[in-house]
């Protein structure tokens, strides 16, 4: 498959080219990390691929490379934010379970000590 078109009204996609601002913390050839506007814990980070995916199911079987270079991208920037004692890896998937951004996106989220199960 080739890379999917940009979808003009996805606001990730936005993020991804530089269109709308983003405070971008992380970026390489498949993905751009950028800090959630709406914190969930003192490190909220998103991971998007810079290909439009409706979600990381996604990601994963049209554009595996994309999907680990996301995984690798977390971990390196939870190592640059010093969350050595663990973080949250989350893709939420589907409305059920809380998806309001359909672009593919990892939150990546530590600096506190996380719940579980999840609400
Ligand atoms: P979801 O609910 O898993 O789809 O996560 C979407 C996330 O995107 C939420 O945590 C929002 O706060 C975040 N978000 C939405 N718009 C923006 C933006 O423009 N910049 C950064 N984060 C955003």
């Amino acid at each position: 498959m080739s890379a999917p078109e940009p979808d003009k009204d996805c606001i990730f996609c936005k993020i991804a080219v530089g269109e709308i601002p983003a405070e971008i913390v992380h970026a390489t050839e498949l993905s751009v990390a950028f800090r959630d506007v709406n914190p969930q814990a003192p490190v909220h980070v998103l991971v998007v691929p810079r290909d439009h995916y409706e979600n990381a199911a996604e990601v994963a079987h049209w554009a595996p490379a994309a999907a680990s270079d996301m995984i690798a991208t977390a971990r390196d920037i939870a190592e640059k934010e010093g969350l050595d004692d663990g973080y949250r890896m989350v893709f939420n998937t589907g409305p059920a379970a809380g998806q309001t951004v359909f672009h593919a996106h990892l939150h990546l989220l530590g600096g506190r000590s996380l719940e579980w199960p999840p609400g």
